[in-house]
């Protein structure tokens, strides 16, 4: 799969807002949106008037990187969105919240969705006591999600449990930290995404 390989942080500052792509350092004055909140390149501290696609692109392109897809994968989340029932920009957002890499991250087992997205490529986690290796896999209520017996000594998600305490565990998931057990209590809901995010806008961009 083709993959974003520059500065995540350029991200950030494109979309004028925390993207929160790199774990500790998010929550750090070394944050660039901290430092330089403008957006990168040569004409970055310029004015900039969006029309109202540009208002409703930006919208798409932030979340999309929140989430670490990219415009096939999130397309495609979005027309499945769209075929369910009620709201197409709540469905889009509850689904993306439902992916396991985000659930890794919620849990606390990483620090960003990008450092959960690689533990779970290597094989680190099992859901259902089965191992997964699978990102995009959709958690359903009553799952629960575990470091496999032969990752638990693997320090980067012992670094990631002991910061736990600054990330909050949202309340649709619960995480016994000792045990390295989380599970889906339920399915998340609108108010349970905290995120600065106009799903709305993102409707109305695919929607032209
Ligand atoms: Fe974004 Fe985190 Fe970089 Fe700050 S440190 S600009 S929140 S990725």
């Amino acid at each position: 799969m083709a993959r974003y390989r520059d500065s995540v942080c350029r991200l950030c500052r494109r979309e004028g807002t925390k993207l929160f792509l790199k774990g500790d350092r998010c929550f750090s004055e070394k944050c660039a949106i901290e430092r330089r909140a403008y957006p990168p390149g040569m004409h970055g501290q310029g004015r900039v008037r969006f029309s109202d696609y540009g208002v409703q692109l930006r919208e798409k392109q932030k979340v999309k990187r929140m989430y670490g897809l990219l415009e096939k994968q999130f397309k495609k989340t979005f027309v499945r969105a769209a075929s369910m029932k009620g709201r197409s920009g709540e469905n889009l957002l509850v689904l993306l919240e439902r992916r396991l890499d985000n659930v890794i991250f919620r849990m606390g087992y990483a620090t960003s969705r990008a450092e959960a997205r690689q533990l779970v490529k290597h094989g680190h986690f099992q859901v259902d006591g089965k191992k997964v290796k699978s990102p995009s896999l959709l958690v359903k209520p009553g799952m629960s999600v575990s470091l496999r017996e032969k990752s638990q000594k693997v320090q980067r998600v012992i670094g990631a449990l002991e910061t736990l305490e600054g990330r909050s565990v949202p309340q649709w998931l619960e995480m016994d930290k000792d045990e390295k057990v989380g599970t889906v209590k339920q399915l998340p809901v609108r108010e349970d995404i905290t995120l600065p995010i106009d799903e709305q806008l993102i409707v109305e961009l695919y929607s032209r």
